[in-house]
Formats: structure tokens, C-alpha cells, sequence
């Protein structure tokens, strides 16, 4: 359904339904356990992005979803062992279900060693190795957060339901992928591999595209879903895409003028595309609601574990 007629895949609104459900679960669980889940949110430096991010996911975390947030704000100069410590204290801490670790970190820090320190049950954002390795299993609980983003806008995509006050996202199928040829342009381990893995679970044959590949426009072309995460502004032309191809722009870039922008022309695209996301407006709302997302189900396990009943819940 090519033309001026596309969806808009609005994901603040997706967003906002995502954050409800969690809400209305952790009213649930917490009146049955007496704790809201806890997210335990550490920030080192000053970066700029990363302090209106953390700012964000604190904001959703407590007003939205009902969460404890836990905040730790260390300097830019902190030591590798000071992070470290902060991460073994929550690691520890019984209140606090899922840590999130805010990247980039400073230069002198090694960020792998430290994810790595990450208690894996209480992993929220999907990156330590063992459930990264899960995830290439097609196993695990705990999935990086704007890969599962941008599965949940793929999913509203081909649905039937339309961004609107009166639709609610709980009742948005998982889509089954399978016919479909999905190109993933970006290998980073905190999009594009592992949104490639999701989209071979949901029987997608994926290309998975960076750098050194040739002739992108051709793999775009031949794709009914583009997924761009390479952060180049309008990085994906109009003349690259398949007419009725459904496009996702993780890409969030600062223009000189101080606008953002995404990886993908969006005015030009939208022309020919069946479904897109905005920048902003997109995947970083859902990437958010995802975290929330992990941070219940984190907690959920926790529950379980500590209680022989177990809280029968789905996962
Ligand atoms: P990254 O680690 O820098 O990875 C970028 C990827 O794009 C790399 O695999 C790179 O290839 C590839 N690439 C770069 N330039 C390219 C080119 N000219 N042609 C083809 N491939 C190219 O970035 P990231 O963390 O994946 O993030 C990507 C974008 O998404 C950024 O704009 C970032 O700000 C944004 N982002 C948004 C969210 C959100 O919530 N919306 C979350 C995370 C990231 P090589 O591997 O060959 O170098």
C-alpha cells in the first residue's frame, strides 16, 4: 500500500499503552508482595544525551510504571573500581530488579568489563554476555531494549490496529515474519545484531548489512522491511526503498541547527512506504518502554524465585 497513504508508527502513543499494561501489573504484584519493581540507574559524567535520557527513563519508570527508581551519579573522573562497587551494591541491593548501566561511558572506562559485572538476572538492557548468548540461542528473558522497540513497531506495522486514543496496544499480534525479507543496516551489539537475531526468530530472512557492505541501496531495494541503525542523517534515500515497505529509524542525529534527525529521509520515504517511524517519536519512546518492559519481568522472576507459590504470571 505504497503512496502518500502510509501509517505513521507512533511510539509515543505504542509507548504509552506499553507503560499502562506495566502499570496496572505492577498495581497487581505489588499489592499481592508489597514492593514495586526497582530500577537502579547508574550515570557517570556529564554527558549531555545521557543525563535527558536517564532523566527520562527515571520520570517513566516512577510516574508512568508505578517503579522505585534507584539513582547513582558518579563523576566523569570516577575510577573503574567506583563503578564497580556501584554496580556490586545493587547487584546485592533486594529492592532493585534491573540495573541499567547509562552508555557511552567516559573513555577510560572499560564498558565491557563492566556490563559484564551487571548481576545477569537483574540485566535490563539485555547486554551481558550470557544473555546475549541467549538471545543467539533464541532462549532468554532479558532482550536488548531497542531491538525488542523496534520488533513491537514492526508488529504495529502489520497489524490492523491504528495509533489512536480508542485502540490499545495489548491487543497488537506478534507478526510472523515469515516471506518477508528484512535488511538490518548496523552491526552494533546493542541494535543491529541483536535485532537481526529477533527478526530470524519471527522467520524473517534478514540481511544484516554495515560498513564494508556493498551496495546498500540494492539490499535496501530488495527489502520488505529496512531497519536502519547506522546514525547518518538521512542516511536511507527515497529511490532505495521497495514501494510498501514498512521502515524503522533507530538513527537519532543532531543537526547543526540542533534539530534531531533520523538515519532515514523521512519526508521523501514516507512518499512510498506503507509504514514508518518518526525521529523523534519512534523507537526511542518504545526503546523506554522496553526497558520498563524487562524491569517487570525481571521482577516477576525475582518474585518467583523467592516465593514457592510462585506468582503466576506470564512471562
Ligand atoms: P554504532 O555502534 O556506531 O554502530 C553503527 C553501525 O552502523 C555500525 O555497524 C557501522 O558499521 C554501521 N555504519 C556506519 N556508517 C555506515 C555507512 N556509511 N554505511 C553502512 N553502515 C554504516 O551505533 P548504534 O549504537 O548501533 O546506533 C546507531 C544509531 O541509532 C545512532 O544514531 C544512535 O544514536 C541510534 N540509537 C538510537 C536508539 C533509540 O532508542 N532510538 C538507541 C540506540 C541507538 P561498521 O560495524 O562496519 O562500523
Amino acid at each position: 500500500m505504497p503512496g502518500s497513504n502510509y501509517k505513521l508508527l507512533d511510539g509515543k502513543w505504542l509507548a504509552a499503552q506499553e507503560h499502562a499494561a506495566v502499570q496496572m501489573e505492577v498495581q497487581r504484584l505489588q499489592a499481592m508482595y508489597g514492593r514495586p519493581p526497582g530500577l537502579g540507574v547508574i550515570l557517570v559524567g556529564d554527558n549531555p544525551a545521557s543525563q535527558v535520557y536517564v532523566r527520562a527513563k527515571e520520570r517513566v519508570a516512577r510516574k508512568c510504571c508505578g517503579f522505585r527508581s534507584f539513582n547513582r551519579k558518579l563523576t566523569e573522573r570516577a575510577s573503574e573500581r567506583e563503578v564497580e562497587d556501584t554496580i556490586c551494591a545493587f547487584n546485592l541491593d533486594p529492592a532493585v530488579d534491573g540495573i541499567l548501566l547509562q552508555l557511552p561511558l567516559p573513555k577510560h572506562l572499560d564498558a565491557a568489563a563492566l556490563l559484564d559485572l551487571i548481576d545477569p538476572t537483574k540485566d535490563v538492557d539485555g547486554l551481558h554476555p550470557l544473555n546475549q548468548g541467549l538471545l543467539a540461542r533464541g532462549a532468554g528473558d532479558l532482550r536488548p531494549c531497542t531491538p525488542l522497540g523496534v520488533i513491537k513497531l514492526i508488529d504495529l506495522a502489520f497489524s490492523e490496529l491504528r495509533p489512536n486514543a480508542q485502540t490499545a496496544a495489548a491487543e497488537l499480534p506478534c507478526a510472523d515474519l515469515s516471506g518477508k525479507r528484512a535488511a538490518v543496516l548496523g552491526r552494533s551489539i546493542l541494535v543491529g545484531k541483536p535485532t537481526a537475531l529477533l527478526l530470524l526468530e519471527r522467520n524473517a530472512t534478514v540481511t544484516q548489512a554495515h560498513s564494508k557492505s556493498p551496495d546498500l541501496s540494492k539490499i535496501c531495494r530488495e527489502a520488505d522491511i529496512v531497519v536502519a541503525a547506522v546514525g547518518v542523517p538521512r542516511f536511507v534515500k527515497r529511490e532505495w526503498l521497495k514501494p510498501g515497505a514498512v521502515v524503522i529509524d533507530v538513527g537519532i542525529n543532531r543537526l547543526p541547527s540542533g534539530a534531531l534527525t533520523g538515519d532515514v529521509d523521512f519526508e521523501r520515504a514516507a512518499e512510498i512506504c506503507a509504514a514508518i517511524t518518526p525521529v523523534p517519536g519512534g523507537v526511542g519512546p518504545m526503546t523506554i518502554a522496553m526497558l520498563m518492559f524487562n524491569t517487570l519481568r525481571a521482577y516477576k522472576k525475582r518474585l518467583d524465585r523467592n516465593s514457592s507459590a510462585g506468582v503466576g504470571v506470564r512471562y
